[in-house]
């Protein structure tokens, strides 16, 4: 089985001392394609500095809701002008997360409404963040339709989710934290998304997934995210992976 990873972070300093070891054993291994998503100003520009040293490496560029106050939708435009940006297949990560920081809200909301209309005006999908924010996402991508199609990245699935994704074409990845025991609450709601519209993602170095939390997660650990949907979903293995596999290609126009 062949595997894509939708969404890591190799720009990030928990790789700075083996970042070429890993991953070119993930391309020596069972691994096709890293989509590399940027957070900010600097993080989107090595997402793209990533995509033009490797040529299996794709890059998203944008403002994550933790950076609200060091980057703007401004120097994403401006980013996008004046980089090499052929390999730019998206605007992300952008939403909300109200995990962490609750006096800001509004801020996070209108970074996002900005970013949307950035990948509006450049052509390109959006890579959503929502986290303890799901019906402020939802009222915001009801609003504000992101015309170049949408991936729900980290998300709390919810039945409003699961129509969105229905009745749009909304896409939803899945990463490591669906092996978390919490996560069993969700796995009805995992039922009822269809295949098509799913992807995988590991998200590293963050979230690796059981049984190797508390390490440096990689798109190695891919396989393991992909067994566990498919137990989920009651899907065989192969078939799923083939699915996600065409919805990744076809999403972010991968080759
Ligand atoms: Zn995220
Ligand atoms: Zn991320």
């Amino acid at each position: 089985m062949r595997y894509i990873d939708t969404h890591a972070h190799y720009n990030d300093n928990a790789f700075d001392l083996n970042r070429d070891e890993i991953i070119n054993s993930c391309f020596n291994s069972n691994i096709d394609f890293i989509v590399n998503v940027g957070a900010d100003k600097k993080s989107s520009i090595e997402s793209i500095e990533l995509s033009n040293k490797y040529d299996k490496i794709y890059n998203v560029i944008g403002v994550h809701p933790h950076d609200v106050l060091n980057s703007t939708a401004q120097d994403i435009y401006d980013i996008y002008e004046n980089y090499d940006v052929r390999k730019t297949r998206g605007i992300g990560e952008i939403g909300l997360d109200y995990a962490f920081v609750k006096d800001n809200k509004d801020l996070q909301k209108n970074l996002f409404i900005e970013q949307i209309k950035l990948a509006n005006t450049l052509k390109l999908p959006i890579i959503i963040h929502s986290r303890d924010a799901y019906k402020d996402t939802y009222d915001i991508v009801k609003e504000n339709i992101a015309e170049y199609g949408v991936l729900f990245h980290c998300f709390h699935p919810t039945d409003e989710l699961v129509r969105l994704v229905l009745d749009r074409n909304y896409m939803v990845a899945f990463g490591g934290n669906i092996t978390y025991k919490r996560s069993k609450s969700f796995y009805e709601l995992v039922k009822k998304i269809p295949a098509e519209n799913i992807m995988i993602e590991t998200d590293s170095p963050y979230l690796p997934p059981e049984p190797y939390r508390g390490t440096t997660n990689s798109s190695l650990n891919l396989p393991i995210i992909l067994k566990k949907l498919a137990e989920i979903k009651q899907i065989d293995e192969e078939e799923l992976s083939k699915i996600v596999y065409d919805n990744s290609v076809k999403f972010f126009k991968l080759k």
